[in-house]
């Protein structure tokens, strides 16, 4: 087990705990990961089943790019976990987070038609890595959901190869994903994307009831 590890898993199970508070990863809904190294490449995942909101460093599992667990560890890698490896490979991310808040749900089947909800015009892009100005535009793609995890994560190398400026992408009727060069960036751009959706969420709700 790499040193940093400990301290890992310390960072993912502190977010969790953030991210259940807010009501984005009830029902032992969701998955965090970050990369300990990468050649081989050890990644830090939360296990499957396991309630975000009590989860211990402890309970965090180390797994392998075959999402097979590394060392002596219990506990079961969510089958969710290609697609963190598949991000992680792709994009060179340091960290991965999925999350399943009600925003992020409704908006990823209402904008399904369109394949992606533009989100244009707000201060709050700006703490989207690289993006210096409200005026940009973010694409975040929407991919149909499955079960079917290892095509399902070449359905979103594919998306990501398309977008490749997206700092995240939902699964309908699912959640979302995001990522960052570190898990303290990944943890931000969900924030960000959470709080984007909800604002356009309730801008329609304001809408539909002023008209
Ligand atoms: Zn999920």
């Amino acid at each position: 087990m790499s040193d940093g590890f400990e301290e890992i898993a310390g960072g993912l199970a502190a977010v969790a705990k953030g991210f259940h508070a807010r009501g984005w990863l009830l029902g032992t809904s969701g998955n965090l990961s970050a990369v300990v190294q990468r050649e081989p490449l050890q990644i830090a995942m939360s296990p499957s089943g396991a309630d975000k909101g009590e989860l211990r460093p402890e309970q965090i599992l180390s797994i392998d790019e075959h999402n097979h667990i590394v060392g002596q560890q219990g506990g079961k890698p969510s089958d969710e976990s290609l697609l963190h490896i598949r991000v992680v490979k792709q994009l060179g991310a340091g960290a991965v987070l999925h999350t399943h808040s009600i925003w992020n749900t409704i908006l990823s089947d209402f904008y399904a038609p369109q394949g992606g909800v533009k989100i244009e015009g707000y201060e709050m892009l700006k703490g989207l890595q690289g993006v210096p100005t409200h005026e940009h535009a973010e694409w975040l793609p929407i991919v149909e959901n499955s079960q079917d995890m290892p095509a399902l994560a070449e359905t979103i190398g594919d998306t990501l190869n398309q977008h490749k400026a997206a700092h995240g992408f939902l699964l309908r009727r699912h959640g979302l994903y995001s990522w960052g060069e570190n898990l303290a960036q990944a943890k931000r751009h969900i924030e960000i994307l959470e709080f984007l959706l909800e604002t356009i969420g309730r801008t329609l709700r304001i809408r539909e009831q002023v008209l």
